[in-house]
């Protein structure tokens, strides 16, 4: 535990937590790249599928636990401008400002701290999320605290409050602002996962996993809802408070915690819960399950390390990804493989081989990142002991995000040559596999004919919810991919096959209408198109939320904010256990 000095304001301290500033699609002088837009999907799943793109903004959830666990007033500003973030310090009186960050916001969290040491210079600032991981940080930005790992326990800690009271968890959708081929996709109620964060930190400890790393490392990781009793109050409470039926779980390896799913499984099957589980989870672990099991729990969709042929990760030790991969999406799992481009015996002469392995997967998505030694990580460790490290001179942490460069002398490959691998292997992926949305579609129809007569209720449901849009938008979707495809002959028979199989299971009224659809989704899509290819780009909105105690305390300001205010919710849990060590 990090050493935390008690704030002398207690619960009366304001306080407010930022993320860092927008724009975000943009080249620019605080370290906005272009290629790494606010849309996780778009910056490195779905680069370069252009209108087929998956889009979509998360919000910044580490400090909406923290602000969901904190009872001194507390406002959470979300994707500001540089304007909205001054505005925000010059019109209210904060104690304690809190920046979360990845490295490669470097520079605009040393602006922020300069804003605020000129507009609120008695404001305490605070550092925290990945960037904390970077040992020299405070030669490089004037804040006063770096928080490095659960920065909930940090504050109750510098609060005064209760470190070790239940974990309330934010009732708060996954995604926003969704759109493919040139169509939003809104936002109807149901329609978007809920969040839910049972854990962080993995213990698994991969060389280069910055998130494994910044939880302790290898053997440790941290479960705020420990039982599956907790995470099933914890997640009817959402669904409830949300009207969803599926939840997006960012826990590093969700399933690794096989006592805690098992006991979700028990209490989803005796309350007749429908419930979809977006999760991450590693090979071996997604194994040792049954496919009863993943099916009962709700296991729709998984993004899953492939990493590379022999690479030498436990993990994937004894498993045949492919066959892995195939029975998941036979059961209507549709899989996000990951695979890294320059492993150390990656080289120009073998690099095709590698893409080709990892494209004949045909994952529903795939991740391509580069192999990245972040800091803290053991990987980077050893790259600093052979001094193969680039200095910031040579190589700007706002480069640091994977699908640029490597950051290191990699002994294979020189001269900036890896983002040209890179862009070929997302590129073959496409071209071989097509769009991931219709990947999607197919996988979703695979597990519709396979468990439309499963014995459980709730299982039926759930198939039958997730294949409802094949009726009628999904249709649509792969009409248009068809004529998009005239002129390729391999993917339009694929999506004239998909077609055909989507009207020999849904029938006439579906046939009838996917080409009213469709026609309105290819002209969407040609427009999007024209306007990719013309440099629009997406940025998230700003949110501005109070908790309680901000609420009281902003009605008893004489003049408003200039943003709306949003109330945010959110559910009990289970006390907070002190760093765990895994088995
Ligand atoms: S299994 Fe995945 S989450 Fe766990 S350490 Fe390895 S890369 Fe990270």
């Amino acid at each position: 535990m990090q050493q935390v000095t008690h704030f002398p304001g207690g619960r009366e301290t304001r306080i407010l937590l930022t993320s860092v500033f927008g724009p975000y699609a943009q080249d620019d002088a605080y370290g906005s790249r272009a290629i790494n837009p606010m849309e996780l999907y778009h910056n490195q799943v779905t680069r370069v599928q252009g209108g087929f793109s998956l889009r979509m903004f998360h919000r910044s959830f580490g400090l909406m636990m923290i602000q969901a666990n904190i009872d001194a007033p507390c406002t959470l500003l979300d994707f500001p401008s540089q304007d909205r973030f001054m505005e925000e310090i010059q019109e209210n009186d904060y104690d304690v400002i809190g920046i979360g960050a990845i490295i490669p916001n470097m520079g605009k969290v040393k602006r922020m701290c300069e804003l605020i040491r000129q507009h609120r210079p008695g404001a305490r600032i605070v550092v925290g999320g990945h960037i904390a991981s970077k040992g020299d940080l405070l030669q490089t930005i004037d804040a006063d605290d770096i928080v490095r790992g659960d920065g909930i326990r940090w504050f109750r800690r510098f609060l005064g409050e209760d470190e070790d009271a239940a974990v309330r968890h934010p009732a708060v959708l996954s995604g926003f602002g969704a759109r493919v081929m040139g169509v939003g996709l809104g936002q109807r109620p149901g329609g978007t996962a809920a969040i839910l964060i049972p854990s962080v930190g993995c213990p698994v400890g991969c060389n280069f996993c910055s998130t494994s790393a910044l939880f302790g490392g290898k053997g440790h990781f941290m479960n705020f809802f420990e039982t599956g009793d907790e995470l099933f109050a914890v997640m009817s409470s959402i669904a409830e408070e949300l009207k969803t039926h599926s939840f997006f779980v960012l826990d590093e390896n969700f399933l690794l915690h096989k006592k805690r799913a098992l006991r979700l499984l028990e209490l989803m099957e005796a309350h007749q819960k429908s419930w979809a589980l977006y999760v991450f989870s590693s090979a071996r672990v997604l194994e040792s399950y049954t496919i009863d099991q993943l099916v009962g729990l709700g296991i729709s969709w998984v993004w899953m390390g492939l990493e590379g042929e022999n690479s030498d990760y436990k993990k994937l030790k004894g498993v045949d990804t492919h066959a892995l991969v195939d029975r998941l999406h036979s059961h209507g799992i549709r899989v996000l493989g990951s695979s890294i481009i320059g492993l150390d015996d990656h080289s120009p002469a073998n690099i095709d081989a590698v893409i080709n392995h990892a494209v004949s997967h045909d994952t529903v998505f795939h991740q391509f990142m580069l192999y990245m030694p972040n800091p803290g990580t053991p990987l980077y460790e050893s790259h600093r002991r052979e001094g193969t490290l680039l200095s910031e001179d040579e190589y700007p942490a706002a480069d640091a995000h994977g699908q640029h460069r490597f950051s290191y002398r990699h002994k294979n490959f020189r001269n900036g040559e890896e983002e040209h691998v890179l862009l070929k292997a997302f590129r073959r992926d496409f071209e071989i596999n097509g769009p991931s949305l219709a990947r999607l579609i197919d996988v979703t129809l695979k597990g519709w004919r396979r468990h439309q007569n499963h014995a459980e209720h709730r299982v039926r449901d759930r198939f039958s919810r997730e294949v409802f849009p094949l009726r009628s938008t999904y249709a649509g979707a792969i009409w248009a991919m068809r004529k998009w495809y005239r002129n390729n002959g391999r993917l339009n028979g694929k999506m004239d096959v998909l077609l055909k199989a989507i009207y020999a299971e849904f029938g006439w009224k579906t046939r009838m209408v996917a080409p009213l659809i469709g026609r309105y989704v290819y002209r969407s899509l040609k427009k999007e198109e024209a306007r990719l290819a013309g440099g629009w780009t997406y940025e998230p909105v700003c949110t501005r939320e109070n908790n309680a105690a901000a609420m009281a305390l902003e009605s008893r300001k004489p003049s408003g904010v200039k943003v709306p205010v949003k109330k945010v919710t959110w559910v009990s849990g289970s006390p907070v256990p002190a760093m765990a060590k895994s088995a």
